[in-house]
């Protein structure tokens, strides 16, 4: 239950004048989007950690004769003269004013008459207030932020705090809900460590909050400023205890023991048809320890797209079933979870492993057979999707669960499907996302790391061309050559973050296109096609009936066909820098030599040039992902649908890495002195995280 104290904080944002249910709907969107995704409404605390993006300073007020190029101002001058607009006409409205040093004219465009003479009554002198702009020489303010009397401008805060708005909310009227917000901040008391806030000279949270809205310096809104970074550090203090909760929680629990003989994975080792590289060994003998110790096992394992992940998995697999127990493998899509199936087959067949898989298609009969086989025990590995962890599947006794390309799935269905996964379970990550430490830290805290840096022997680099789409003739020439000789292509569809649907449409048209060219050589998997229908392509791919994939970014992850070499993506531009990294990691998994062509619309933008350039210069994943994080900052790095980072609404991934690692280390002081946080301060961090709706590792404690 959240504490009492919080009440006013957690209250509808409906309970602030001005707001009624409709706009709330709207709010919530703007201000709590995960939130509104999920049916909620906007809440005061929505408001107050609704960041300003910047601000405008109303000291400014030079004269008429002295206005700036650009920028805001403050004008006092008095009403000249009124010029409507002819009847019918679309042009402005325009009112001129004086200060005696010059003339200024504002413009309204379709404003009526009636409002502006009450706003601007001629003869009268008033406070203008906005950007300055000019216009044939002679300065204008269009829409003037506020006309006001000098009463008027003396309630207005002379550094207003500027918001991120969308359709349907105005500036004006956020910027009044939010200050109403700050009246409602109750005195909370403090959980940071004094000398560490003393050091930063920081306030305590609710005078912090209130200064971010009510700043009194310029720098008062930017990511460095005190009141900004001591909620940020707030933030990211609450998600390392989470974490570290979290930690602490799966690690008490007793673990499993398995001591497995080795004997099924001599047998799987003999049935790959190669040997594994010396980090596929490291990794397996970290994880086969691990396993061995009566602690849970916690861990990840990161390897560059094609570094050989998935049979460091089987194999870890396959020491639970030496030990009598069961494993699952769960995989982000489907197309990932039917290959991963039909890979495994076989290798597990020759060491007499039995396999299973189970994703939302598998129905009826079949189903029932697979959970049958599963609580009776008759199924060692049950390779799926999230479809694993639903109602209705139930193991004889999970051992092990691996959860593969983790990043895709998000922080909350992580967490969840690690408790789903029962108390003792030993827990196995995986992720190709090779992501700076600073971002591990915040998505992992503390998890045990596991490295693949080296690539499976014998593959050749990859070769990467940037080609303007204006040569798209020359690319199909050079798929001819290709084909002649035998090879497979992908060639991947424009990104269209926002719609699936015009993503679909693009591929569809692609590939009727390159159908025309080359007749039944093209086939098309895209994010809308039917399962049954996007398998049947993947299989006449795999099998080499077809030669041309033509796909939207479905096969971004994990997909793995060996024979084909060459990868064509268009509008590269347009993806992130890790995207096309692991694109361009479909290719080059066999011996043979491949290609990647870059397809881009020009003009380049900077940023796009340089990505474009990284890409060719390095196959390193993770100084890709490095370059990544100095190009677009924070967010994004990770691909900006499903990338499974915390959404951080105060702290900056990019300007607060120096305070990720203070709260990570901060966060682990604080557990080993006090674990079930039962001090003064301790009672403080329950209520940090109950701010922060870190509410999830609450309840661990209380379980404890
Ligand atoms: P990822 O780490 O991207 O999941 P995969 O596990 O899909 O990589 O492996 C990529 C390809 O490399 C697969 O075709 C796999 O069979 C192959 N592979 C894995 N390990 C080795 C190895 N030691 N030697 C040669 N090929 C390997
Ligand atoms: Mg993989």
């Amino acid at each position: 239950m959240r504490p009492e104290i919080l009440n006013p904080l957690f209250a509808s944002a409906t309970q602030i004048r001005g707001i009624g249910s409709k706009l709330e709907k709207v709010l919530a969107k703007l201000v709590n989007p995960q939130g509104a995704a999920a049916g909620n409404p906007a809440r005061i605390i929505d408001l107050l950690l609704h960041v300003p993006h910047g601000l405008i300073d109303r000291r400014y007020r030079p004269s008429i004769s002295e206005l700036p190029r650009e920028g805001t101002v403050t004008v006092e001058a008095r009403v000249m003269q009124h010029r409507p607009p002819q009847k019918g006409s679309k042009a402005p409205y325009k009112v001129t004013v004086s200060d005696g040093a010059g003339v200024l004219t504002l413009v309204f465009f379709q404003t009526f008459g009636d409002h502006l003479s009450r706003l601007l009554p001629t003869g009268e002198q008033r406070y203008i207030s906005g950007k300055v702009e000019w216009y044939g020489g002679e300065p204008q303010i269009v829409h003037p932020d506020h006309v006001l009397t000098a009463d008027q401008l003396a309630a207005l805060p002379t550094i207003e705090p500027v918001y991120p708005l969308t359709e349907g909310i105005g500036g004006k009227l956020l910027g009044r809900a939010i200050r109403t917000a700050t009246e409602r901040i109750p005195q909370l008391p403090e959980w940071l460590d004094p000398a560490y806030q003393q050091r930063h000279g920081w306030q305590d949270f609710a005078a912090s909050l209130r200064a971010l809205h009510h700043p009194e310096t310029v720098s008062g809104v930017g990511p460095l400023s005190p009141s900004r970074t001591r909620l940020a550090y707030d933030e990211l203090l609450a998600n390392q205890l989470a974490l570290g909760l979290v930690r602490r929680h799966m690690k008490r629990t007793a673990g499993r023991q398995f001591n497995g003989d080795g004997r099924l994975r001599t047998k799987i080792i003999a049935a790959l048809p190669y040997t594994l590289t010396a980090g596929q060994t490291q990794a397996v003998s970290e994880i086969v320890a691990d396993m061995a110790a009566p602690e849970r096992m916690l861990r990840l394992l990161q390897g560059d797209v094609g570094s050989g992940k998935t049979v460091v998995a089987l194999l870890a697999l396959t020491v639970a079933a030496e030990c009598g127990s069961q494993g699952a493998l769960m995989a982000p899509t489907e197309i990932l979870a039917r290959q991963h199936f039909a890979t495994l087959e076989p290798i597990c067949a020759a060491a007499g492993l039995r396999i299973d898989l189970l994703t939302g298609r598998e129905k009826g009969k079949q189903r029932e057979e697979t959970l049958e086989r599963l609580r009776n025990g008759d199924c060692d590995i049950l390779i799926g999707t999230h479809a694993l962890f639903q109602e209705g599947v139930s193991f004889r006794d999970l051992g092990l669960a691996v959860i593969d390309e983790q990043h895709r799935f998000g922080v909350h269905q992580r967490l969840a499907l690690q408790a789903k996964a029962g108390a003792a379970t030993d827990l196995l990550v995986m992720t190709a996302t090779p992501i700076p430490r600073t971002l591990a830290l915040t998505v992992y805290g503390d998890m045990d790391v596991s490295r693949l840096t080296e690539k499976p022997a014998g593959r050749q680099a990859i070769d990467t061309r940037t080609i303007p789409l204006s040569r798209i003739d020359d690319v199909i020439d050079g798929i001819r050559r290709s084909l002649a000789k035998g090879q497979r292509i992908y060639w991947v569809c424009p990104l269209v973050e926002e719609s699936d649907k015009v993503e679909s449409a693009a591929a569809e048209e692609r590939h009727a296109a390159l159908a025309r060219i080359f007749p039944r050589q093209a086939g098309l998997v895209h994010g809308r096609m039917k399962g049954s229908a996007k398998d049947a392509t993947m299989a006449s791919f795999k099998a080499g009936t077809i030669s041309i994939l033509v796909a939207t970014t479905v096969i971004e992850v994990g997909v793995d066909v060996p024979e084909a070499t060459i990868i064509i993506v268009e509008n590269a531009e347009r993806f992130g820098l890790a995207q096309l990294h692991q694109l361009r990691g479909r290719v080059g998994r066999g011996s043979e030599k491949s290609a990647c062509v870059l397809l881009y619309q020009e003009p380049l933008g900077e940023t796009a040039k340089a990505r474009l350039t990284i890409l060719r210069e390095t196959d390193d994943g993770f100084r890709i992902a490095e370059e990544d994080l100095r190009l677009r900052g924070a967010g994004e790095v990770l691909g900006t649908r499903q990338s499974g980072l915390p959404e951080f609404r105060l702290a900056d991934i990019g300007a607060h890495q120096d305070l990720m690692t203070a709260a990570h280390d901060d966060a682990a002081l604080i557990l080993r002195r006090d674990p079930s946080l039962r001090t003064e301060r301790g009672e403080a961090l329950r209520l940090l995280l109950y701010l922060f709706e870190r509410d999830e590792a609450i309840k661990l404690l209380s379980s404890g």
